[in-house]
């Protein structure tokens, strides 16, 4: 996942971050709260069933399927719940999972304004800097310079539409099919799409 460092911190920030979750983890497994194989296995889950994958293998078949596409704006844990996804989709942090259209007119942006609530099942784990307490502001305040920060100019005319995720609602953005994509499969498609498209911060290119 592409590290978001535009926002002028100490570089030695992440490193003092990490070093309190590694001394949490020792006092943790030191307690018998849980062990040494608990964060292993929790983060191996991350890395091989529930990430960014999953999310693009949806976008890919919106993509491709308008039928799906209709179902998935619709109601998305129902539309994903027979498409061959891993087991679990609908649980930890993606019990209630939406997912909203970019389109000509409108660019969605996702944010947690509160924490950083995330739909794990499809995208992984948050990144750092969508904890940030500065992004989180930022984000709601001025969208569209976050927005260039990033990379990402808009017209003008387009409008900035954000989603605050919560315990309650877990947003994810079916970003724009790039031109030049006609007649690639899903599985071509899918690799295009990344999870900073998926949250809005980044557009899909061919
Ligand atoms: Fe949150």
């Amino acid at each position: 996942m592409t590290k978001y460092d535009g926002f002028g911190y100490d570089s030695d920030r992440e490193i003092y971050s990490a070093a309190r979750v590694r001394a949490l983890e020792s006092l943790l497994i030191e307690k018998g709260v849980i062990s040494g194989e608990t964060v292993n296995k929790v983060l191996n889950y991350f890395e091989t069933e529930m990430g960014p994958f999953n999310g693009a293998k949806i976008v890919a078949k919106a993509w491709s399927d308008p039928e799906f596409k209709a179902k998935l704006l619709e109601d998305c844990n129902a539309a994903i719940s027979d498409i061959g996804l891993p087991i679990g989709m609908s649980g930890a942090e993606g019990e209630h999972m939406k997912v909203v259209e970019n389109t000509a007119q409108v660019h969605n942006i996702v944010i947690c304004t509160l924490c950083s609530c995330y739909p794990w099942p499809t995208l992984g784990l948050p990144p750092y800097w969508f904890k940030d307490p500065t992004f989180r502001a930022r984000a709601a305040r001025e969208p569209r310079a976050v927005l260039q920060e990033f990379g990402v100019e808009l017209p003008e005319d387009v409008t900035i539409s954000l989603w605050d995720s919560s315990a309650q609602i877990r947003w994810f953005v079916l970003p724009a099919r790039p031109e030049g994509t006609e007649g690639m499969s899903e599985a071509e498609l899918a690799k295009l799409v990344t999870p900073e498209a998926m949250m809005g911060v980044a557009l899909v290119s061919a």
